[in-house]
């Protein structure tokens, strides 16, 4: 059975090129066996220039992923799902927690008390405060996102260390807490965009992964792609690792019912 690969932008968001058919022709290509889209859920208009859809736009969005599912229907399978900012903002329509049509949402988090820690124009932030503060909050938030229970998959786990700024601390107490006293229908996403960017390092890191694989928690794998070529990028690295942390198994998604697919 060939792999899945969840996270996928469209042009919609403003930072990603190509056209659906193109991603989704890639995915064909590359032998996967399903492609979902989940593109940047609208933020606030003082925050989306270039980042997300507009409000106005989610229903267009749904559409064409839709009628692109039924299209492709035969050769593979098109998921339809949104990457959702945790906190929520009030730009995102909270009906589609429900909606029929969604087969899964990731929920991510992009920013600590609107400081866009992952976004290039505000690396400086790093400098201004203390980086073991920095992952303390975001784990605080990625508590509140996996508690919250509206997410399927949570997007890039350790996004934090997206520019090569580590933690002193060890954070794998805070991070085994993530996961108690919740039910772990939560997947965790095997983001393979760390590896292009300045980490170099998939998200989450190897000692996450395992330390995930210890407290049974089921994992997806995503590319992040923001272009065609990036559908499916470096997912024989990402399986590597999970079978090195003892994965036999990830995790798909349709109309919210989780499924298994053997690695
Ligand atoms: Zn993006
Ligand atoms: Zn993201």
């Amino acid at each position: 059975m060939g792999l899945v690969d969840y996270h996928n932008h469209t042009a919609l968001c403003g930072h990603a090129t190509g056209t659906v058919e193109e991603y989704i022709d890639a995915a064909i290509t590359r032998g996967l066996s399903e492609i979902g889209f989940s593109d940047h859920a609208p933020l606030p208009e003082e925050l989306r220039e270039g980042i997300t859809m507009r409000d106005d736009q989610p229903e267009e969005y749904l559409t064409s992923i839709q009628s692109h599912a039924l299209k492709y229907k035969t050769r593979i399978a098109v998921r339809t799902g949104f990457e959702v900012d945790f906190p929520l903002h009030n730009t995102f329509d909270q009906r589609y927690f429900t909606d029929p049509r969604i087969d899964y949402l990731i929920g991510s988090c992009h920013f600590i008390d609107g400081w866009a820690f992952d976004h290039p124009s505000f690396i400086d932030g790093f400098s201004k405060r203390d980086i073991d503060d920095i992952y303390s909050q975001y784990y605080e938030i990625m508590k509140d996102l996996i508690f919250s229970e509206h997410f399927h998959i949570i997007g890039h786990f350790d996004l934090v260390k997206k520019f090569g700024h580590r933690a002193k601390k060890d954070f794998s107490k805070e991070i085994s807490a993530l996961f108690n006293g919740t039910r772990h229908s939560t997947a965790v996403e095997i983001n393979t965009a760390g590896l292009r960017k300045p980490v170099q390092e998939i998200y989450p890191s190897k000692d996450i992964i395992s330390l995930l694989f210890s407290l049974n928690v089921p994992v997806t794998l995503g590319s992040d792609s923001h272009s065609p070529d990036e559908v499916g990028y470096e997912f024989g690295s990402a399986v590597e690792m999970l079978k090195h942390a003892g994965y036999r198994k990830i995790s798909a998604f349709e109309k919210r019912r989780r499924y298994d697919i053997t690695l």
